[in-house]
């Protein structure tokens, strides 16, 4: 016969597969549905040393009498014999079966333990995935974070220049600030002193305004009126003239002293 797990052969009347240790009467039961009790046949029974009486001979009637007490003692020790295999017998078979199911057991766990193996492994398959992929991501997200160390570096540079250049030019701005308020300061002052002198001006102008008549007074005394000093020159003279002493003299008109034969002045020309 052909083990029904593993395929190899297994010779007549075994009771487990040398090659995966099937138990092939507690196999077939299974599969029967049936639960026999147990009985001890196969290769157990081979070891076992099932002593069959012989057949005693009859003899006869006379020897009979006289060997009954022998053959009843036989027959005591034969029954304590073959009560005591059978004894031997059970409790072999009792050690079979406990061994049996221990093997089974064993079997089991191995069997279990193959497929939490199987499992573990795949878990560390996934594990090993998951670390490949977590490497692949840290090493982009290293890339990315250099780049962006780069830009950082490169914006921080132009910051420092953007931020000289806005110092430069606060600092220009308070200058040209500071300028503007000194001019502001020279502006009003100018204003001031533009002011003042507008007044001034005015005050000029006005008291020119009262002056006026007198100007035209005097220009028409100059016109029209001349003055001969009692020097024997015969000369007239203006009102201004250096020669004009003051002390003792005439006046005329322009006309009427040039009808009485006086000569204008050569230095003040009148
Ligand atoms: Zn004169």
């Amino acid at each position: 016969m052909t083990c029904i797990k593993c395929g190899k052969e297994i010779p007549e009347g075994e009771l487990f597969c040398a090659s995966c240790s099937l138990n092939l009467q507690t196999e077939a039961e299974e599969r029967l549905g049936t639960v026999r009790p147990p009985a001890p046949s196969g290769r157990m029974q081979k070891p076992v040393p099932v002593r069959r009486t012989p057949p005693q001979p009859m003899g006869p009637q006379v020897q009979a009498n006289g060997g009954k007490r022998g053959l009843k003692t036989a027959l005591v020790v034969v029954s304590l014999l073959l009560a005591a295999s059978l004894g031997f017998l059970a409790w072999q078979y009792g050690n079979i079966l406990v061994e049996k199911n221990r093997l089974r057991t064993q079997e089991n766990n191995l069997l279990v333990r193959a497929e939490e193996a199987d499992a573990m492994q795949q878990q560390i398959d996934d594990l090993t995935q998951e670390l490949d992929d977590a490497e692949q991501l840290l090493a982009a997200r290293a890339e990315n974070i250099q780049q962006l160390e780069k830009q950082l570096s490169g914006s921080q540079s132009s910051q420092n220049q953007s931020e000289y250049d806005l110092s430069t030019a606060q600092g220009q701005l308070d200058q040209l600030t500071e300028e503007n308020r000194q001019l502001l300061t020279m502006t009003e002052e100018l204003e001031e002193q533009v002011e003042a002198l507008e007044a001034e001006k005015k005050t000029l102008e006005e008291a020119l305004l009262a002056t006026k008549p007198y100007v035209e007074k005097a220009n028409f005394m100059d016109d029209y009126v001349v003055f001969v000093e009692d020097d024997g020159t015969g000369l007239y003279h203006s009102y201004d003239c250096e020669h004009f002493t003051k002390s003792k003299f005439w006046a005329y008109s322009r006309r009427l002293a040039e009808a009485n034969g006086y000569h204008p002045c050569p230095l003040c020309g009148n």
